[in-house]
Order: C-alpha cells, then structure tokens, then sequence
C-alpha cells in the first residue's frame, strides 16, 4: 500500500516540520522546498505533480538495476511473507542469506568465498576497521592499528566511515578523524600531475603510500583502504600504473588492502569488481549500494581467505549488527545479482553503455564550460571550467555547481555537482542507447 496522497505543498510542510535531511542545508531545502518523488521505472522517476525526470544518478550510484524491476520486488515481496525477520546471530541462518553469500563468492575474485554482512557501506567499512586490527591480533602484530585511507575518499558517515573519508569538512565536525587513520593524495592527475606522463604520475602518486608507511613505521600499518575509482571525491580516474604499485607496495610492507567497492561494485565499471578493471587483488572489499539495486539497504565486507581463516579459527569476534543477513535484503540480494547474471548486464556496461556514454560525453569537450571529461564504465564526470586554456575553476564553485545542477533538474535530468566543480553523471546500468543520448542533449 502506497502513502496516503497528499498535494506537494503539505508533504513539504510535513517534512519541514518534522524531517533533518542528511547532507542538506536545511534553509536552503526548505526555501526552495523539498523535491517529493513518487515513482520510478527504468531510468525515470517521476514526482509528486507527475513531472518525469531522466534519473542520471542511479538514486545515490545504487539502482544498478534500474526502477521498478518486478524480479526484485518479488523476491522481497515473497520473503516478508515467509520470514520478515530472523537473526544470523547464535547458530542461525536464513537461506536466502546463506544463498547470497554463495552467489557473492561466485561473481568475486578467487580470493573471496566468504562474507560478513552490514547494512551500509559505512557500516561495511566500520566492520574493515574492527576486522584488519582484530586479524592483527590474532597472528600476534597488536601494534599494527593503523589504517591509510585518501584525502577526499568517501567511505560512508558513521564515526569509522567519516574518519576514513577524507573530506575535511566531514572532519571538521565531530572531532574527526579517530585516532589511528592518517591520509594519504589522492591520484587525481590533472590537479597535481603538472610535468609528469600519466603512467608517471600513477607511479608517483602511489609512492606517496610507501613514504606514509614508512613516516607510521611499517610495523604499525594495518591496512589501506581507497576506493578503486573515486566516488564522492569527484569520479577521480587514476592512471593504469596507480593500482598494480599500490598493490605491490603493500605486499612488500604485508599491509592489507581494501577495496571499496561500495559505488564500484555490481558493474558499474564494466567488471563485477573495481578491482578487476584496475587489475589488483584486494584482501577485503566493501560493498552496498549495487548488491540490491538500492531496493532494500545491505552492505558487507568480502573476506578474502588469508583474513577469514584467520577470524574464523579466532573466537568470537565481538561484533555485528541486529540485521546482518537480513532475509528480506538478501532476497532481494539474490534476485539482483541473478537479474545482472541472466541480463549480461556488467558485460552491457563494458561493451555498449559505457564506451557509448564515453564517446558522447566526449563531444561535449567543444563546450565553453567544459574543460574535460573523467570517468569508467558508467561512472563521468565533466569538469566544469571558467578558462578552458588553463582548467581554471569558477570562484564560487557550489554556486556555479548549484546553477548547473539546477539547470539539468529543469530540463529533467538529475545530475550531481561535486566537490571540484564537477558534474557526475552514474545512471542505472540498463540505461539505453536512446537514454544515453538524451542525457548528453539535456547536459550540453
Ligand atoms: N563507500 C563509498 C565508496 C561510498 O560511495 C559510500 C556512499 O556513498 C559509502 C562507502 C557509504 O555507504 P552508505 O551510505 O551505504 O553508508
């Protein structure tokens, strides 16, 4: 049963009455009022007075597999008539949580065959802290506690999440980062590359990891942790050298590496995994988002085997949380990823969607505010420039950001301004052809 109908003039004042947004300055929300979205199918959403909208952003990068799939809703449609709610916790499981572990292991890289459950992708990653420091006690290294994350990674809210993102303003508030989480730059080539080939910067930015291994001491690193491209921070492509030198300095130095893949999962880069794309092999990986399609929230971490073994022969360890392995999420977990198998569609996002978005996007280089376009698979991000000589960004880049986000939202299209003065655009995976084109018309 839908919610009651209302005219979007009294939602508005409800939610202005009773509703802390997250992310939003509420002023700004409530002067121009909160957008009601009532419905979606494929790539569209449609709002409360019936206006369509091209859904650019997937929701918040999630609904990989576009609205209103009847496979997914069947799945949770059926489970919550079977069993809503049992816990994983004490000797039990449901199957629908044991057969998506299952699938997991299939569709991950060889070193994954097992998986611990959250709810979120920061849940997942406060799980990636608790996790690499308890694995550092069981094979007897306590004092490796430390965890490098990336300026302007996002890796979710929660305390654990905010301290491994890296963005200051996030820090600023809360007292943030926890103690035992440093940071390292980020491989964004055009902004601090200057001089250097790509393949030489990738080189040099992943020698910034080894130079903060060595300031923290080797010997107290227990992990790094960086998404495969990054996200929130701006849909930061790194050169194809970054990630195979991250990988081999980590083994040199024995530090874990994670993976992620809250955004990058699911095949939103035309493999199952970032990682595949980039060619490394993480020793965790975090997921949400893409796992359902956004329908229901689940998050987790894969477990590689050299850290499950471990955890797995160690006790208990002490964590978790009331819905981990959720019945209802896993089942509609497992219908999403049977849909994106039977659908071919991470094979689609690699050989059609994304080099199709690609080459669109690129005959938008000829536009005065365009200064460049970054991005993989489905995930792009223009750069909007003030002199497209030298890359120069506006003064006021979340005005510039805000009047263009607008402007799309106008000629219904959702897109996303980001930190950088750049606009994102990660729609859902099964996005056509003719979608593509007409949200490369509505952006120039
Ligand atoms: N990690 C990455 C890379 C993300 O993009 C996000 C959310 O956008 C998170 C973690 C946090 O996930 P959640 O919002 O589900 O807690």
């Amino acid at each position: 049963m839908q919610s009651t109908k209302r005219d979007t003039a009294s939602w508005q004042a409800a939610d202005k009455a009773h509703f802390i947004h997250p992310f939003t300055d509420g002023a700004s929300l409530h002067k121009e009022g909160t957008r009601i979205i009532t419905g979606g199918e494929g790539v569209w959403i449609r709002d409360n007075d019936d206006n369509v909208l091209l859904d650019g952003m997937a929701g918040l990068w999630c609904v990989n597999a576009g609205y209103g799939q009847p496979k997914l809703i069947e799945a949770a449609s059926e489970q919550l008539k079977s069993l809503a709610y049992y816990n994983a916790f004490f000797h039990t499981a449901v199957p629908s949580s044991i057969e998506l572990a299952e699938l997991l292991a299939e569709v991950s890289p060889a070193q994954f065959k097992r998986v611990y459950y959250s709810n979120s992708g920061s849940e997942g990653n406060d799980t990636v802290i608790r996790l690499v420091r308890h694995y550092w006690d069981l094979v007897g290294k306590p004092e490796r506690k430390t965890l490098i994350a990336r300026n302007f990674a996002y890796h979710g809210s929660t305390i654990g999440g905010a301290s491994l993102s890296g963005m200051p303003w996030m820090h600023a508030q809360g007292d943030l980062p926890i103690p035992g989480i440093v940071h390292i730059e980020q491989p964004h080539y055009e902004a601090l590359g200057s001089g250097l080939t790509r393949e030489q910067f990738g080189l040099k930015a992943a020698s910034w990891l080894e130079e903060k291994i060595i300031e923290v001491g080797p010997e107290n690193v227990a992990a790094f942790i960086a998404e495969p491209v990054q996200g929130a921070g701006g849909v930061v492509v790194p050169p194809s050298s970054y990630w195979p030198e991250i990988q081999r300095i980590c083994r040199k130095y024995d530090i874990l590496l994670v993976s992620d893949e809250v955004i990058c999962g699911f095949g939103r880069t035309g493999n199952w995994w970032g990682c595949q794309t980039f060619g490394y092999e993480p020793d965790l990986m975090t997921f949400a988002k893409g796992v359902t399609s956004g329908y229901v929230p689940l998050g987790g971490v894969m477990v590689s085997d050299r850290v499950a073994d471990v955890v797995e022969n160690g006790g208990i360890f002490n964590h978790g949380y009331t819905y981990s392995g959720h019945p209802v999420a896993c089942a509609v977990g497992v219908a999403n990823v049977k849909l994106l198998i039977q659908e071919k569609i991470v094979d689609y996002v690699r050989e059609d969607a994304g080099p199709y978005l690609a080459e669109k996007l690129a005959t938008l280089n000829d536009h005065p505010l365009v200064g460049y376009t970054d991005g993989i698979g489905l995930m792009w991000a223009i750069q909007i420039v003030k002199d497209k000589s030298t890359n120069a960004l506006f003064d006021y880049d979340k005005q510039v950001n805000a009047i263009c986000r607008e402007f799309a939202r106008k000629n219904g299209l959702i897109i996303r301004a980001i930190v950088n003065d750049r606009m994102i655009i990660a729609p859902p995976l099964v996005i056509s052809r003719a979608e593509i084109d007409r949200v490369v018309e509505i952006t120039r």
